[in-house]
């Protein structure tokens, strides 16, 4: 190539690299170091909660940081009784719904690490195991472990890579409601 050609594809490629280095909050879905930002403004006395499992899910995972009230990707409230569940609209973004009720017989931070888990993209899988954190109330409310797992955790990143195309992104990955059976004395949501 010509040496003018070629400068103009350096300064392409610089261009390229400085876009690439601006984190932006992004109600999109996912695109590399995403921020999501949650939005606790109606999530009442689980808003410490809520950023107490923002930090697990940031320290356990790469490519994708929870960033408190900068916008509302997350929006996190605090219901009583119909249980707890999560909406998720896309990758990264939704609803976390905390029931009191719920939080009163299982910890309330394995159920916020558990509901946001499914904003991150992950199903349910109730096997009654303690130390995987989708498995929700199948573990008993004797379970209080907030952390995922390392295959957990690593789906996470997996998914925030941004390895998938928007179609994907935009269906069977992403939107889905998460109507959780923290079993409990109380009617299930229909
Ligand atoms: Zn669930």
């Amino acid at each position: 190539m010509t040496s003018r050609l070629s400068r103009l594809v350096v300064a392409m490629i610089a261009t390229a690299g400085a876009t690439l280095g601006v984190t932006v909050a992004n109600p999109s879905p996912a695109s590399a170091a995403m921020t999501i930002c949650y939005n606790t403004s109606q999530a009442g006395s689980y808003a410490g909660t809520a950023n107490q499992a923002a930090s697990i899910w940031n320290n356990a995972t790469v490519n994708l940081t929870l960033s408190a009230n900068c916008g509302s990707n997350l929006r996190i409230y605090q219901i009583t009784g119909g249980g707890s569940y999560a909406v998720r609209t896309s990758l990264g973004n939704g609803r976390v719904y905390i029931d009191t009720q719920q939080a009163a017989q299982y910890s309330p931070l394995r159920i916020m690490t558990h509901e946001i888990g499914h904003i991150l993209g992950l199903p349910d899988n109730y096997n009654g195991n303690c130390a995987i954190l989708m498995s929700g109330g199948s573990a008993g409310t004797s379970c209080t472990n907030p952390y995922p797992s390392s295959a957990e955790a690593s789906r996470v990143s997996s998914l925030f890579a941004g390895t998938f195309s928007a179609t994907e992104r935009s269906t069977d990955r992403s939107a889905d409601i998460f109507r959780d059976s923290w079993p409990a004395t109380l009617a299930p949501v229909s």
